[in-house]
Order: C-alpha cells, then structure tokens, then sequence
C-alpha cells in the first residue's frame, strides 16, 4: 500500500494505473476510521482493482466555532487498518497542498479561504444540515470535486449516514458531468444502535448508552409512520419531546420524501432525519422507509 501526501505523486501513480487499464474505486474519508468507513472500502474494492481512500479533515467544510481544531487525526492507525483490508492507496495531503495560501496556521477555518471556485448545489445545500452549518455542502462538493479530479475515479462509495451529503454529491457530478459512478452503503452502527461515527468518540461512556435514544426516536416514528400516522408535523413534535427527555438538544428532526422534498399524504418511500446535541457533540442519524401501498 502506498501513502501519498502530494498531488503530483498521486497523479503519476494514478496514470499508471490508467495505462494499465485498472478500474479505480475511491472511498473519500476525513480519518479516524471505524467499521463504518471499513465497510466503505470493502464494498469499493469488490468493484474494482485499485482502491483509492482519502484521508483529509476539510476545513472548508466547517463553520466558524466548529470542531476544526479538535478533529480527531490517526493517520498512524488509520494507515494500519487500511492496509490489514488490502487498500492499495492512501492520499492524505495536508491542507495547503489542497488548498495553497488559502488556510494559514493559526487561522480560523473557513475565514481565510482564498479559492474562487467552488462547487454550489443550491437549493438542497441550504435546507437541514445546510441550513444549521451554511456552506458546510459547498465545502463537501467542493472537496469531493477535486479529489475527483485528482483521483479519477471509474467510481467512489459514500455513506447513508449523511444521507443529505450523499444527495448533494449525486446531484453535481450528474450536472456537472463527472465521469465517476456513486455507490452508497447502509448505515453501520453500534450494538446499541448509535450510528458510528469519528464524533462519537467526544462521548463518554455514559453519553454513548445515551445517545442510543436517537436512533431509537428515528425508530419509533417509523414506527408510527408504518402503523399510517400521516400528521408529520406531530409527529415531529413527538420526536423532538422524546429527544428532550433523553437529554438531547435537538437541532431537527425532520421527515421527508427521499429527494428531501416536503411529504404529502401520497407519499411512500420516506427518509426520517435527525440532528442534535449530546453536550457538546453534535450527531446526525436517518431512517430510510418504505410504506406499503
Ligand atoms: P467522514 O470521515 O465522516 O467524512 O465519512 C467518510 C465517509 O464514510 C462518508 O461517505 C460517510 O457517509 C461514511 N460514513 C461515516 N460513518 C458511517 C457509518 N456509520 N455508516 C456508513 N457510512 C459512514
């Protein structure tokens, strides 16, 4: 397995790759891996020859006062568990080399940025997630976009567990005719149900039993959903009172037809989308459902 911090080196690895005629897969990370991302790769390299994982905490993805700073970085061990999984190469460039002159030591992130191009998908970029962290998508689709570029994928696997990211992605590489097909995969969570995530690990132990709750008030609005409930702003009122009574903040929870767009009573394939506060940490979760018609 390679690790590569430049552009250049990675370019003339990935053009050997091309000359020799090997499908590439990718699966872009910001490290701290789990067996969320593991499971990312695996699917990947069922797909292809080459597997491409990234490793790069954004900073044009995050608002001021976010976890920039603190953000878990494990390249060491990150490193190690890909290569046990048989990733052939690692990228994992510092900031300046992703964006030169634009993040200055000492900086805050996002302020400083310099880069006159960036990837825009209004419109679903500025409801939920977008609307709680503006810019975060346009930092994500701006990244992923050039690592794209670099990379070159045939095709790149991302999470359900940012469901709406997972959204904004399809969408501009479909407008923007980027030649890289997207897979996606499940979910993967903790034994208790708490989606796995690299934020999980600002939860104590007891936080962790806590935050179970959220995947288990998604569950339970399913729930109720499946038994013919329709009266979604109830039901999310329900939600956000369960999410209290756990100790959560809740930030929203939301239900939506599975392009984001408002339900009607007509609609059946459904996605059920929560962000809150434990404390200081901030988790998203979702629940994909299907109604009988
Ligand atoms: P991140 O490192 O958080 O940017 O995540 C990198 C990729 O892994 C994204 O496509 C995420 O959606 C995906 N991912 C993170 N956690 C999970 C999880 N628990 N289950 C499935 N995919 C995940």
């Amino acid at each position: 397995m390679q690790v590569i911090h430049t552009i250049k080196q990675l370019r003339e690895v990935i053009l050997a790759c091309k000359e020799a005629g090997k499908k590439i897969a990718f699966v872009p990370t910001m490290g701290n891996l789990h067996a969320g991302h593991l499971q990312l790769v695996s699917l990947a390299q069922t797909k292809a020859e080459i597997m491409v994982c990234s490793i790069f905490v954004n900073p044009l993805q995050f608002g001021d006062g976010e976890d920039f700073d603190k953000y878990p970085k494990t390249l060491k061990d990150d490193t190690r568990q890909l290569q046990l999984l048989g990733c052939d190469i690692v990228f994992a460039p510092s900031v300046d080399e992703m964006y030169p002159g634009s993040f200055n030591a000492g900086s805050d992130a996002g302020k400083a940025g310099v880069m006159q191009s960036q990837i825009v998908v209004p419109g679903i970029s500025d409801i939920l997630e977008g609307a709680s962290r503006p810019g975060h998508f346009t930092g994500v689709a701006t990244v992923v976009g050039k690592l794209f570029n670099m990379v070159q994928p045939d095709l790149a696997v991302f999470g359900e567990k940012d469901y709406q990211q997972l959204l904004v992605i399809k969408r501009f590489v479909n407008e923007l005719c980027f030649p890289v097909e997207i897979l996606s995969h499940p979910i993967v969570r903790e034994e208790n149900g708490l989606a796995m995530s690299s934020r999980n690990g600002y939860l104590n132990t007891e936080q962790k039993q806590q935050a179970a709750a959220l995947y288990q008030t998604l569950q339970s609005v399913a729930q109720k959903l499946q038994s013919g409930s329709q009266d979604y702003p109830q039901l999310e009122q329900e939600a956000v009172k369960q999410l209290q009574q756990a100790g959560f903040k809740p930030d929203y929870i939301q239900i939506r037809n599975t392009d984001l767009s408002q339900p009607t009573s007509d609609s059946k394939q459904l996605v059920i989308l929560a962000a809150a506060w434990l404390g200081n940490t901030r988790l998203i979760d979702n629940i994909q459902l299907s109604l009988q018609s």
